[in-house]
Parts: C-alpha cells; sequence; structure tokens
C-alpha cells in the first residue's frame, strides 16, 4: 500500500480496476480477481474498491442503517475454540445464564428505549438451554413485535425446527475460516463440516441465514481469505458477517507470541476490504459493522487520517456536517464500515449485571438504562452524520422468498419456559 500519498494523488492500475468491475457487475469472481482486488497497491485503487462497494450497497440495500439489540444471555459454551474467552476451558470467566423470564424482560426494556425492528439471542452452545425454554423466549419476544435473530451454535436439527416453529426468523452462523485444516485447529471440539451442515439443516428450515468469518486469524492466509469469500458467494446468505480477530488473553491465542505481530490499523484496513468484497459478491446480504471492529478501533488512531481522507471522497458534500467538520477525528471505524458496504448496526442491550461476563473477546461494550439511550443517540448521530437514516420494520432480507411471508405456525401451543436448567451442565 501507498504511504503518504492522498487518494487523489495517487495511481489506479488498470487490471485492478478491470477486476474490480467484473466483479461488481456480477460478470465473474475467479480467484485471481478476488486476490487482486483484496490487495491494492495504491490508495486510490483501495479507496476505488471501497466506494464500489458502497455504492452497491446503496443500490441494493438503500441508505438506511438497520439497528437490531443484542441480548447474551448465557456465557456457558461446551467449545473449545482457541480464541474465545467463552470457551470451556476458561475457567476463569463467570459464568451465567439468564433465566427465559429476564430474557423477555431485557428484551421489554429494551424496546422501550428503541423501535428494534430485531432482537438478536446470543449464547454460547449452551447445552443447559433446554429447546423448549428457547422456544418459549423466541415466542414471548416475537409477541413484543419485533422479529427474532437467534445465534446460539451448533444444535440438533429438532431444535432448530422447533425454534422456527416457535417464529425464530433468522440465525447466525459463522464458519469463520473456509479452511478445514484451520478451522480444525482452532475450533477442535467440531469440524468445518458439521458447521457447514447446520447451515444447511438452518436453510432446508427457511430461515434466513447468517454467516462470516474472522479475519486476521493466526495460521490464517490470503488465500484462505479468497475461499472464505468464495464460499460465501456459494452460500449466498440474507446476512454476512466480517469481523477482525482480537486476541483474548484467557485463551491459548492470546498468549503473546501468537499475537506479537499485530498491527491494529492494518487489521481495520483488511477488514473494511472484506467487507466491501462481501458486499459485492453477496451484493443483497445485510452485512453488520460489527462491535469488534469498533473495539479495535480503540486500540489504534493509526487508521484515522486514512480514514478521514476515504470518507471526505466518498461523502463529499452528501454527509452530515458533523463529518466534514471532524474528518481528522475519527473514534469508530464502524462509521467507516457504513461506507464500505455495511448496512446493519447491532448495540449490546444485555443487562449490565451480566454484560461483562460476555467476553469472547476484551474491551466490548454496551448499555442499558441510562447508558442505553446514550447508545442510541450516539448511533442516531453517527447515522445522520453519514447522510443515512435508521430503517425503522423488521428489516428482512430483500430477496422474495423473505419478503413474501411470514414465519409459520407463530399460533404454536405448548411452548413454556418450565424445564429451564434441567439440560446438561458444562
Ligand atoms: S466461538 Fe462460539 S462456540 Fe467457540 S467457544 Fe466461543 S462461544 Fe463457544
Amino acid at each position: 500500500m501507498t504511504t503518504g500519498t492522498t487518494w487523489q494523488e495517487a495511481n489506479t492500475n488498470g487490471a485492478y480496476q478491470q477486476a474490480l468491475e467484473r466483479i461488481a457487475q456480477g460478470v465473474s469472481a475467479e480467484r485471481h480477481e478476488i486476490g487482486l482486488v483484496l490487495s491494492p497497491e495504491t490508495a486510490g485503487d483501495e479507496f476505488g474498491l471501497l466506494e464500489a462497494a458502497h455504492n452497491a450497497r446503496l443500490g441494493n440495500m438503500g441508505r438506511q442503517v438497520h439497528v437490531r439489540g443484542i441480548i447474551e444471555f448465557s456465557n456457558y459454551c461446551r467449545q473449545d475454540c482457541l480464541y474465545c474467552g467463552l470457551r470451556r476451558s476458561n475457567a476463569k470467566l463467570r459464568r451465567y445464564r439468564m433465566s427465559p423470564e429476564q430474557i423477555v424482560e431485557a428484551a421489554a426494556f429494551a424496546l422501550e428505549f428503541h423501535g428494534f425492528g430485531t432482537i438478536v439471542l446470543q449464547s454460547g452452545e449452551d447445552p443447559g438451554y433446554p429447546a423448549d425454554a428457547i422456544a418459549y423466549v423466541v415466542k414471548a419476544i416475537r409477541q413484543l413485535g419485533p422479529a427474532v435473530t437467534l445465534s446460539v451454535g451448533q444444535r440438533p436439527y429438532e431444535d432448530y425446527e422447533l425454534w422456527r416453529k416457535a417464529g425464530a426468523d433468522r440465525f447466525l452462523l459463522k464458519f469463520e475460516t473456509s479452511d478445514p485444516n484451520l478451522f480444525k485447529e482452532l475450533n477442535p471440539s467440531t469440524t468445518l463440516d458439521e458447521r457447514l451442515q447446520c447451515l444447511m439443516n438452518l436453510r432446508k428450515l427457511g430461515y434466513q441465514i447468517g454467516t462470516g468469518i474472522i479475519l486476521g486469524l493466526p495460521g490464517q492466509t490470503r488465500q484462505m481469505i479468497i475461499c472464505d469469500l468464495l464460499l460465501l458467494k456459494e452460500l449466498d446468505p440474507e446476512m454476512v458477517s466480517v469481523g477482525p480477530f482480537i486476541p483474548h488473553p484467557g485463551t491459548p491465542l492470546g498468549k503473546a507470541g501468537a499475537t506479537a505481530k499485530r498491527d491494529p490499523a492494518r487489521l481495520i484496513r483488511a477488514t473494511l476490504r472484506a467487507v466491501a468484497l462481501s458486499r459485492l459478491m453477496v451484493p443483497l446480504a445485510h452485512i453488520p459493522a460489527t462491535t469488534a471492529l469498533g473495539v479495535i478501533g480503540k486500540g489504534s488512531r493509526d487508521w484515522v487520517e486514512w480514514a478521514g481522507d476515504y470518507i471526505l471522497k466518498v461523502l463529499g458534500d452528501k454527509g452530515g456536517s458533523g463529518w466534514r467538520a471532524s474528518a481528522g477525528d475519527w473514534s469508530d471505524p464502524r462509521a467507516l464500515a457504513l461506507v464500505c458496504g455495511a448496512n446493519v448496526i447491532m448495540p449490546d442491550v444485555t443487562p449490565k449485571v451480566f454484560r461483562d461476563s460476555y467476553e469472547i473477546y476484551p474491551g466490548k461494550a454496551g448499555s442499558d438504562g441510562e447508558e442505553l439511550s446514550g447508545t442510541i443517540k450516539s448511533i442516531r448521530t453517527m447515522v445522520q452524520n453519514l447522510g443515512m437514516s435508521i430503517a425503522s420494520g423488521r428489516g428482512d432480507s430483500p430477496k422474495p422468498q423473505f419478503t413474501a411471508k411470514r414465519c409459520p405456525a407463530e399460533s404454536r401451543s405448548g411452548i413454556t419456559g418450565e424445564g429451564f436448567g434441567a439440560g446438561k451442565e458444562v
């Protein structure tokens, strides 16, 4: 990457622009083209990629930003992923499990502050949470109005089916990396095939599926990332998540040796390029500006000047006065992601008493009570300053099969929260 060069001065590369256009137009996405576009050699090329993704986002998804409240209801996990603070081997983590009633209360409380069109329910893979209890929560929250997205990991087909019948609309399950060996190394208690089979099961059951990758994992190569993007294209999910790897000190990958060479500014830019390519290759997907991106941005300011150049290029006079006034004072890379193809933001609405213990990686933040209203206010300001607006409604996939019909059997009876806590402990 050219340094010390403004985008105006930077040359663009003909081969790069050609490959970018072919991918943006959906004409082709060959490995060598993805590789080329993923690694621009000039600031002009890099900005060209990000702006193409922004235009694709505007063309396919509009100028609106979907704000989805996320409740992290249990941090028990039976898996042992090497990068995650929730892994079962992390004995130092204070474990919690919200009751079904507490989850529904938290959702109702969040909905008082903001008309969330979607509530996302996330947990570790917690066998202590019986499928019926989750079904009860799904049904109760659906009755409050919003769509419900589940993110609770790999579970049997029957569980997915039960939750779908209870009204769950969507399911997030990242495959993390498309390389089976790296996957096995980092996730020793499961396999990539098992993960992908779960996604197929969810697809079969009519969920809007979400999946994605982690950027910057130790052992991850550029070729693997190209394969990740190709797999995303092949799966054509309704939601795509691309987040940077943040080491947790209580995990094997948090050890100094595994992370010594990390450069947050480089990782932010690499993540934004992968977000942009995801937008171009899966144009109808909802793509979040991830919390992890916001967290990693706090650890480095080296990306700020570059960000200011890009934002002024892409927004010009179309942005709000706030960005023009503070173009050299970025504090949150999530705003950048929203002009590189992302169109969703997911504030954490988990009650504060539990929130800090959902520590997949350190430094995560969210809000409730007074703080939640402050969080919503700052998101509104961020969105307005980008010349965008906050979407109302559920924010379903724009694909015809998901706009034409709603989830089945919302009237299913006999689902109760009884039996909660009776499942197997981890
Ligand atoms: S990444 Fe998910 S499955 Fe793996 S340990 Fe963390 S919470 Fe569990």
